[in-house]
This record gives structure tokens, sequence and C-alpha cells, in this order.
């Protein structure tokens, strides 16, 4: 499999003539004669002199061994052969009788013609074909930057401001941006370094989830340095044949090591650099885990004083080979986090610079209102604000824009067209205003803003939002029982109200039992358990796949655990909704007629006449 790696790219053209051959052969051998076996129908030598004689005979050709000719009956022509006979008056013969005459060239003029008919003209089509298909595969591989491209890796190099993009451009991110300043600072003047005794690592890390900017910050850093910098993308160096990854890796470190100092960024590195699992020899893997070693050695080779600096940039860093992460690679992490309230802010405000806005946006509203939302979620907003300001016909997006574009981003876009039955309307009502209720009558939970029972193409019929007036970095225990007594107010509403369950709380269930499993074991917030972690987490950063450390019994125990917390808060959502059903039925109502309410709706119709409520035990 592997002899060839030395050629890259070599086989596929070889395979392709020797197709082009065969076709070629396959086309003479069955396809001309089919064209020249033209019935020609045999006579004898009688039997033409006999037509001559009769002028049927309207054209021949004579040659050294056959006797061509054509005889027109009612119209049609036919095609006759006879062997030539030494006949010295046929000529004056078949001038007599007006027959047209023709000679026929001798057979190794017209071998010659065949052959180069047949073969030599085919196969030089075939082989300029070939030619230019492969020099277009080669461009379109390769070289979209002319001059700036370079052998066989394709990385892009970028010279300073040639992106475009500065730090300015990436807000938030301090802590990262900081540390990038240094290695750029570096690259600037390592003399300043090198006089302390300090040396850069070799290689940084960026690591964090998709979307808060790391690709963005490598062409900041691009856009900031002074000094050439090649980028990469992990996925180009997986390559269809064998060994072209490995290849392109020499290359590039090739091409870098000769522009020293620069910095190489390989982005989604992780596609090349996961953990090699040890399947033996026969894995379809062969092609990444060959580009990873190169990887690794050329990281180890490369003289780290002469200012090669390498960024690599994952959302997946725990599935990394931990071969890439021991000193003397990549040594360095830089966290890029999900943006807090004010990061999001700001990126709002970076974004919104290019569209046109109104003066009176409030970003910092809007930024709350988008929790966990990304650098890329929070560009998508404001993209989609201004396509709203465009199909309402403004001139700028407006506040409203704003927020009716979080809810599409973050819920998926207002389904106008799918209508609700009647009664599954009131159902959706009851539910929704049920999680509002709960959540309101409670203290410690974040407010209600709007509740709408406008389906979405998220699949979500309703959506109750609830908006924290600060940013929260740890949740109480409390907190947490309250939310997941929210998530049950849904379900509870619709057991009171219609004494029955529907199937659209599933969304609801699943959030609950995330939280309360995360409660008991990985919070240890259940008196059982104490402080004792029961779940790993990997990945934190796309979803969390966690896997269970404890025994088959405490398993068991852990179930029961959940379930218990679940029932509680599901009881107490209940109670409270028993207690206020007289709110239920009003707010639920005035939902179903305007379906969609502000949170200051809810409020005034909540506290119009102060029932008597109960608060949480
Ligand atoms: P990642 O590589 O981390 O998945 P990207 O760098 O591709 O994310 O970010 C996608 C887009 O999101 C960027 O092009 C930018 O428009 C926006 N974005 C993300 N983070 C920020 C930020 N901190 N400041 C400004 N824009 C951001
Ligand atoms: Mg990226
Ligand atoms: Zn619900």
């Amino acid at each position: 499999m592997k002899q060839d790696n030395k050629k890259p790219g070599k086989r596929p053209m070889y395979f392709y003539y020797l197709i082009a051959i065969v076709a070629i052969f396959l086309i003479n051998f069955l396809l001309l004669p089919a064209i020249s076996r033209r019935s020609i129908e045999e006579t004898d030598y009688t039997t033409f002199l006999q037509n001559v004689e009769a002028g049927n005979v309207e054209a021949a050709q004579v040659g050294d061994e056959y006797i061509y000719y054509t005889m027109t009956e009612d119209g049609q022509t036919s095609y006759y052969e006879t062997l030539t006979m030494d006949d010295p008056d046929l000529v004056s013969r078949l001038y007599a009788a007006g027959v047209k005459m023709e000679g026929v060239e001798t057979e190794s003029t017209s071998l010659l013609w065949t052959l180069f008919a047949g073969y030599v003209i085919p196969i030089l089509i075939f082989v300029l074909l070939g030619r230019w298909l492969s020099n277009r595969m080669m461009s379109s591989m390769g070289g979209n930057g002319g001059a700036m491209s370079f052998g066989k890796s394709n990385a892009k190099v970028y010279v300073k401001s040639s992106t475009g993009i500065k730090f300015s451009d990436v807000a938030g991110e301090d802590e990262a941006k900081e540390l990038l300043t240094e290695i750029i600072d570096y690259l600037h003047d390592p003399q300043k370094y090198t006089e302390i005794g300090a040396s850069m690592p070799k290689g940084a890390l960026l690591v964090g989830p998709p979307g808060t900017g790391k690709t963005l910050l490598a062409k900041a850093v691009a856009g900031e340095a002074e000094v050439p910098f090649f980028s990469i993308s992990g996925s180009e160096f997986v390559e269809m044949f064998v060994g072209m990854g490995a290849a392109k890796v020499r290359d590039l470190f090739k091409q870098a090591n000769e522009k020293a100092p620069c910095i190489v960024f390989i982005d989604e590195i992780d596609t090349i650099g996961k953990k090699r699992d040890s399947a033996g020899f026969t894995g379809g893997n062969d092609e990444r885990e060959q580009t990873l070693n190169q990887l690794l050695t050329e990281m180890d080779g490369f003289d780290g004083s002469k200012g090669v600096v390498i960024l690599a940039a994952t959302n997946r860093p725990d599935s990394l080979d931990p071969a890439l992460l021991r000193p003397g690679r990549f040594d360095r992490r830089i966290p890029v986090d999900l943006p807090d309230l004010q990061g999001r802010e700001e990126i709002l405000k970076v974004h919104a610079k290019k569209i046109r806005v109104a003066d009176n946006v409030r970003f910092g509203e809007i930024a709350r209102a988008a929790v966990g939302a990304s650098g890329a979620d929070l560009a998508n907003v404001v993209n989609e604000a201004a396509l709203r300001a465009v199909r309402e016909g403004r001139k700028f997006a407006t506040q409203e824009d704003f927020q009716e574009s979080i809810e599409v981003v973050i819920a998926g876009y207002q389904k106008k067209n799918r209508v609700l039955s009647s009664k599954e309307k009131l159902i959706v009502a009851y539910h929704e205003v049920g999680h509002a209720l709960v959540a309101a009558k409670q203290t410690n939970s974040a407010p209600v803003t709007k509740i709408t029972i406008i389906p979405r193409t998220s699949g979500a019929l309703g959506y109750t939002m609830q908006v924290d007036d600060e940013e929260h970095f740890l949740m109480s225990k409390e907190e947490l029982e309250n939310k997941i007594a929210s998530l049950t107010g849904g379900r509870a509403a619709e057991e009171l109200i219609f004494h029955t369950v529907t199937t659209g709380a599933s969304n609801d269930i699943e959030q609950a039992t995330k939280i309360a499993r995360a409660m008991i074991s990985r919070y240890g917030m259940s008196d059982e358990f104490d402080m004792v972690a029961m779940e790993n987490v990997t990945n934190q950063y796309l979803g969390g796949d966690s896997s269970l450390t404890c025994s088959f019994e405490t398993q068991t125990l852990l179930d029961r655990k959940v379930v218990e917390l679940v029932r509680t808060q599901h009881e107490k959502a209940r109670k409270i909704l028993e207690d206020n059903v007289g709110k239920l039925h009003e707010i639920a109502k005035y939902l179903y007629d305007h379906e969609t309410i502000s949170g200051e709706e809810f409020m005034d119709i909540l506290c119009k006449t102060p029932e008597l409520t109960v608060s949480e035990t």
C-alpha cells in the first residue's frame, strides 16, 4: 500500500492511460469493422460481366484483389464485390458500358491510414485531455494564491495586514489576546526575551467551544503580526492518498523554517490530532496517523530559538492525542470561552458597526437576553436584525428587530403558517402560563420576560422566556430546585386543568432530568452521597459526554434519587398552581387571545388583585 508514498498522485495518471488505451482497442475491434461491414454482396466474375454488359453497373473500383461495384435498382444502391481476374479487356469493357471507374489504394497505404486514424489520433486526444484535466485538478487543489501559495501544501501565507482583521475586531477575550500579544511581541523582538533567558513555547493551543472566535483570533494575530503567517486547516491534511498529508506537513514546516521568524496556524487540529487508537495495523486511519506522526516529528525537529511559533485551534481538547500536549509541543493553552454579559454586549457592538442601527437600541438589554450565546450566534443575531429591518421596510435596525432576532437565533423562526387547533392552542397556553406562574411565585428564580404560543420551526409549540437580572456564575441548590419546579410547571398545569397529559412536555422533562441528575451526581447536593462525584464529564464543550464512575448499586440509588427530586418539585409546582388557579385561568385566557405577552403584561395581571400566595418550602 505504501510504496507509492514518494510520488503522490502518479498512480491515477497511469491508471487513466491504461483505461484510455483499452478503450481505443475496444473501439477499433468492435466498432470499426461493424461500420465497414455495410452489406457487401459477393458475386462471381461472370455475374459481374453480365451486369456490366447489361448496363446495370453504375460505378466500379478495381483493386489488386477485389473489384467493388455498385448497382442501382429502384433508386436503391447496392454494393457488390468480386475477385479480380486477369482480364486485360476489363477497362475498355467498363468504358464501353459507361461505368464510372475508380482506382483503389494499395493495401499498405490504407493500412497506414487506418492505423493513424484508429490509434494515433485517439491516443493524442486522450493524452491532451488527460493533461488538461490533471492541470485543472492541480490548480483547484493547490494554488488559489498565485505567488503566495507554494508547493504541495496549500497553506495560505498572510503577511501583515493582508487579512485586514485586527485585535480590535475581536471583542472581549482579553486573556487570550494578552497571551497572543506576548507571542507576537516575542517574534518582533526575540532578543528582549533571550537576554533574560526566557524562551517562547513552541506551540500554543486555542481551546474553546465552537463559534467563540478562535479562528477569528488567529486571523487577528496575522493582522497584527509583522511576520509571515501560515494558515492551514487540519482537514486539509486529510487526503485521499496515504502519505500525502504527511508530505504536506513536511512541506509546510520546510517553508516555515525558511521564513522564520513566523507563525504557523493549524485550525481544527482535532481532525488530525485525535487520540491514536491501538486498533492495530488494519485501520482505515492510516493516513491520519501518519500525518499526526509527521507533525510530532516536525515539532520536535525544529529549533525553538529560531522563531517559529505554532498556533492551533480546537474545540475538543480532550480528544487530542496526549503526545501533542506534552511539554515542548503545544504546552501552552489559551482558553477562548463563551463571552460573559459584558463580552456579549461588546461583540454585539462590534458587529452592529457593520449595519445601520437606530440610536436608541439598548445593546445591554439584548446581551442580557442572549444568555449562553457564542460570538458566532451574536454575529448571527445582528445579521438577522438587519434582515428583519429590510423585510419590514425600515432603513435601520431597531430594538424590536434585535429582540425578535434573538428569538429567531435561539428558538428558531416564528412559524406563522403552522396552525394549532383551538383546543391545542388552549393546552399550550395553560402549559406556558404554568411555567411562568410557578417561576414567578418562587423567590430566587429569574423573572419572566415573555410568553408566547406562536410555534417555532425548532418544534417548540410555545415558549416562556426567563432572563436573569444579572449574570450568574454560581447557582444555589434552591435556585436549581426552583428551576426544576418551573420546568415541571407546564405539565402540572395540564394535569390540573385538563386532567390529562400531552407529549408537549418532552423538552421540559429532558432539561429537568439533566439538572436533577447533575445536582446529585456532580454538584454534591444530596445528603446520601455528600461530596462524591459519580459522573465524569468529558468533552465539556460539545454537549458533554458523561461517564458514570460508580458501582451498579450506587447507580440504581442515584436514579431513584433523581426521580425523587423531580417528583418533589413537580408536586411543589402543582401545589403552587392549585393555590393560584384563578390567576392561571386569567393569564392563560389572555395569552390565548394575544398569543404573545410581555413580562410586564404578565406581572400586571398577576399583581392586579393580590391573592394569597404560597412561598416555597
Ligand atoms: P471558532 O473558530 O471559535 O469556531 P470563529 O472564529 O469561526 O469561531 O467565529 C465565527 C464568527 O463569530 C466570527 O467570524 C465572528 O464574526 C464571530 N465572533 C466570534 N467571536 C467573536 C468575538 N469575540 N468578537 C467578534 N466577533 C466574534
Ligand atoms: Mg474555527
Ligand atoms: Zn414546557
